[in-house]
């Protein structure tokens, strides 16, 4: 079987590569397991030397990895080089931090002594999408090596060059051979994966789909799984917003790469004596935006990542229409062979229609509309996503509790853009997944939590 990396600009083939046979795959995961046998003793101060080099190739080769992505997936060279350095700042996160999140416990009983004590468990299986085909990895694979785990990899089909070049900038750092891994398969070859004896544990970031059937699999065998799924974040503006600023903000998080960012805001909704300024400034932001070849300086907006995904994204937005919702911007398929798919906006979007319902991964926003905060706040709650959301107020212990206590998302910030951070917690409730990446709590997932009493 070929695996394609496509250009999603003009559609053009980059590459084609040979994907890993089922025999090919389990040589791979069984050099893994005895590679951890070995790294699972090393010292955190030699894991974390390692990372630091880690972090060292990323910083170095940023430009050549942006422009991967650009050629595989649409992003903009800045924002390619941004992301590359992100991970860069998450291998040293957990160089400098793992040592102490993963410190030995003591808690006081009977015994003589009982503590706590973090071990590795073995090979972890990472599923992992296009969108962001270097973070998403990093964010699994820098607290995974640095608790002592081994990590395979498979990565979205229309990303093999990022998949490839992950594995070599590991080995280049000079990490034992087979710590880390790329197999070059299909979706359909992932269930055998999670059946191999060595597999432990599997993380999947990707579609509800996708992390349905794994997750399936997986609680067969009874391995752990984290899963960070899709969404669809609302953003609530208040009547007391700066709405100026909130506009900003909303069309930046909207837009965040092409749109297609499992924490792009989706979802705008307003009260009603917010409703008309916001939605001015908002279009008009909105329009403002360039959108072009990802290979060129000044573009805002590259294509979308593959022409089934645009072409998917284009029919949520007709059946919003079609039901009712109100175009005013964009909404029109681009002529020309590449994914692109402008600036959209829809207003009077309301429960029943896919722009409410479903996850519109591109850059479509929808405004909705709420006669006062707590319906507001209802119409946020009323979603089968909880990944992400936004509050916006000048009253700032107002926005503070109503994004501790009422928001129902993984992570709710107020008057700013939710996004990820190395140092704080990141994952989503409800259909968005469960399990924790980043921080503390992302390297607690795929250890060992194990008691010791000595009597
Ligand atoms: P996707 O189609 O679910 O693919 C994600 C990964 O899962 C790919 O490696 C894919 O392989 C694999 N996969 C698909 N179907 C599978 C199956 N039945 N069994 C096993 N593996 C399967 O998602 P995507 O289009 O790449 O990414 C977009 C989605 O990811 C959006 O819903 C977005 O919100 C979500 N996402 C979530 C987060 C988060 O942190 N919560 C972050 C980023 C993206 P193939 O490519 O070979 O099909």
């Amino acid at each position: 079987m070929l695996i394609s990396s496509i250009n999603p600009a003009n559609n053009q083939v980059i590459k084609q590569y040979n994907a890993h046979t089922a025999d090919e795959v389990a040589k791979k995961i069984n050099q893994t397991h005895q590679a951890w046998l070995q790294w699972h003793n090393t010292s955190f101060q030699e894991r974390s030397a390692l990372l630091h080099k880690l972090a060292e190739q990323l910083e170095t080769r940023k430009n050549e990895l942006a422009h991967l992505m650009a050629i595989e997936m649409g992003k903009p060279l800045n924002q390619g080089i941004g992301e590359a350095e992100k991970c860069a700042a998450v291998c040293t996160y957990y160089a400098d931090n793992a040592e102490s999140f993963l410190a030995d416990q003591l808690i006081e009983t009977e015994a003589s002594k009982s503590f706590v004590t973090f071990q590795p468990i073995g090979t972890v299986l990472a599923v992992m999408p296009w969108n962001f085909p270097f973070w998403q990895v990093f964010r699994f694979l820098a607290p995974a090596l640095a608790a002592g785990n081994c990590g395979v990899l498979k990565h979205a089909s229309n990303v093999p060059g990022c998949a490839l070049i992950i594995e070599e900038m590991v080995k280049a750092a000079g990490f034992p051979a087979h710590v880390f891994q790329t197999l070059l398969v299909g979706a359909d070859a992932v269930e055998q994966i999670i059946e191999h004896p060595y597999i432990k544990a599997v993380t999947l970031t990707g579609s509800n789909g996708a992390g349905s059937k794994v997750a399936a699999k997986a609680g067969e065998l009874i391995k752990k799984t984290v899963l960070e799924l899709g969404g669809s974040d609302a953003y609530v503006i208040l009547a007391d917003a700066d709405l100026d600023h909130a506009a900003h903000i909303c069309v930046e998080s909207r837009l965040i790469n092409g749109g297609q960012s499992c924490i792009a805001a989706k979802r705008f909704i307003v009260v009603k004596d917010a409703e008309d300024e916001f939605t001015r400034l908002f279009v008009d932001k909105m329009a403002a935006k360039v959108m072009g070849d990802p290979l060129q300086g000044g573009v805002d907006i590259g294509p979308q990542a593959r022409v089934n995904l645009r072409d998917q994204l284009h029919q949520q937005v007709e059946d919003s229409i079609a039901k009712g919702a109100k175009l005013l911007l964009g909404g029109k398929v681009c002529g020309g062979p590449g994914a692109y798919y402008p600036p959209t906006v829809l207003s009077n979007v309301k429960k029943g229609m896919p722009a409410f319902d479903e996850e519109l991964f591109g850059p479509v926003a929808a405004i909705i509309s709420a006669t006062d905060e707590a319906e507001a706040i209802a119409l946020a709650n009323d979603s089968n996503f909880g990944l992400g959301a936004a509050i916006f107020t000048k009253d700032q212990a107002r926005g503070e509790h109503i994004a501790a206590t009422q928001l129902e998302a993984g992570s709710c910030f107020v008057n700013a853009l939710v996004k990820s951070d190395p140092r704080l917690p990141f994952g989503g409730i409800k259909q968005s997944g469960y399990g924790r990446e980043l921080g503390m709590f992302g390297i607690h997932e795929f250890v060992n939590i194990k008691t010791v009493f000595v009597g």
